[in-house]
């Protein structure tokens, strides 16, 4: 079975992002950027599966600029067999890269499709499903534990209050939330080896895709500037402070 793991180039997690001064963005120049984490655990858990034996082959996707190669040689680095950078410098919307995704999943036929539950970017959340939809195949998303058995496989959700279990008939889309695994890091000899490792170049148009954006961002801007806090004598004190300031 192949496993299409799809990767995005986003602004590394670490990193406090800067409002553009003219709030059409996040200002991206000089800028650390890293696989999305989510992305990262969907490459780990391809990878935990390759391990059983109950995948063959792993194909790493990114659909971004030229730069993106490094998230790819990333999942390459980390385990997966090949990748396909699907390459434009648009800022493509969830639907566009679903729908890049449908046409590449027509091609490859994966048993499964692990993607991040959401990007860090863009805090979507919406291209696991949308590709699920375009698919017609079933999703289980918010994946904290994965187990394939035969045609199936069996998805714990982190749904409110509680977890889920959920099982699909494959081909499926799955996609991962935080605590389905810890990924582990490329060595120094499996990044020598990524850079080798095949990565195939093609552009939106080759799956007949239109990238035009359909959605207009008005403004972004900073986050309200937390007040300070203060420091209180003792219990009494901060009692006292709570209730005036109604909340105790
Ligand atoms: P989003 O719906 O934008 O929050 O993204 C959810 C997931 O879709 C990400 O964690 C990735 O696995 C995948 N994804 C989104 N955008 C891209 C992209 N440009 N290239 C590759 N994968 C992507």
């Amino acid at each position: 079975m192949k496993i299409l793991v799809p990767v995005k180039r986003v602004i590394d997690y670490n990193v406090k992002p800067r409002v553009k001064a003219d709030g059409t963005g996040v200002d991206l120049q000089n800028v650390k950027m890293s696989m999305n984490p989510f992305d990262e655990i969907a490459v780990e858990e391809a990878i935990r599966l390759k391990e059983k034996g109950v995948a063959t082959e792993i194909v790493a996707v990114s659909v971004g600029p030229q730069k993106a190669q490094e998230t790819l040689r990333t999942a390459l680095a980390m385990g997966a067999d090949r990748a396909i950078l699907v390459m434009t410098d648009d800022e493509v919307e969830p639907l566009a890269v679903a729908k890049i995704l449908k046409a590449i999943a027509d091609e490859e036929a994966p048993g499964l499709v692990i993607l991040g539950k959401q990007a860090i970017d863009d805090d979507s959340n919406q291209t696991g499903q949308m590709l699920a939809a375009l698919l017609g195949r079933p999703q289980g998303t918010f994946a904290s534990a994965v187990t394939v058995e035969g045609d199936s496989v069996t998805v714990t959700r982190e749904v409110d209050g509680g977890l889920e279990t959920v099982k699909l008939a494959m081909p499926a889309v799955v996609t991962t939330d935080l605590r389905l695994n810890e990924p582990r890091y490329a060595s120094l000899p499996n990044i020598m080896k990524a850079k080798s490792k095949p990565l195939a170049t093609k552009a939106p148009a080759d799956y007949g895709v239109d990238t035009a954006p359909r959605l207009k961002t008005l403004k972004v801007a900073e986050p309200p500037v937390r007040s300070a806090g203060i420091k209180v004598a003792d219990v009494d004190a901060l009692v006292a402070k709570l209730k005036e300031m109604g909340v105790a």
